[in-house]
């Protein structure tokens, strides 16, 4: 099995609902993504998938629908005024914490075709949520260390 991973870095604000912690409050992140592709085979280049393709799809994406944006569960009462000041909102159906977000990227990875393993995304330097699927075997690999 060949794996291979590109680290996204970006920035968002979130707050999670129901929910009495610190993170109730609106706030940012500089999020980090460690996206791992896995497969038997490797191309006639010798590669899995090229790392500027890994780039142009998913990179891309996070760049031109996350960055920098406020990401709210749809049914946050915040939406209503920040609309109201022009600010550029992502919403999702599911409360924004670093498990949901990781598993909304390997989804997007999935549907774009790429052989997604695992997404994990570091919301601080110490914290990490994974989401992966039983193709890899239905494991979670831990995946490099996120860089100093
Ligand atoms: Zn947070």
């Amino acid at each position: 099995m060949f794996r291979v991973t590109r680290q996204i870095d970006f920035c968002y604000g979130h707050r999670l609902l129901d929910y009495q912690g610190k993170c109730r409050h609106l706030h940012g992140h500089n999020g980090h993504v460690v996206l791992a592709l896995a497969d038997t085979e490797l191309d006639e280049r010798g590669m899995l998938l090229d790392f500027g393709e890994m780039k142009q799809i998913v990179h891309r994406w996070i760049d031109e629908e996350w960055d920098h944006r406020m990401i709210l569960r749809r049914d946050d009462p915040a939406v209503a005024a920040l609309t109201e000041l022009g600010e550029p909102l992502v919403l999702i159906d599911v409360n924004p914490t670093a498990e949901n977000l990781a598993r909304l990227i390997f989804e997007y990875a999935k549907q774009r075709g790429l052989p997604v393993v695992e997404v994990r995304l570091w919301e601080t330097p110490k914290c990490s949520a994974s989401y992966c699927e039983g193709a890899s075997g239905g494991w979670c690999e831990s995946g490099p260390p996120r860089p100093a």
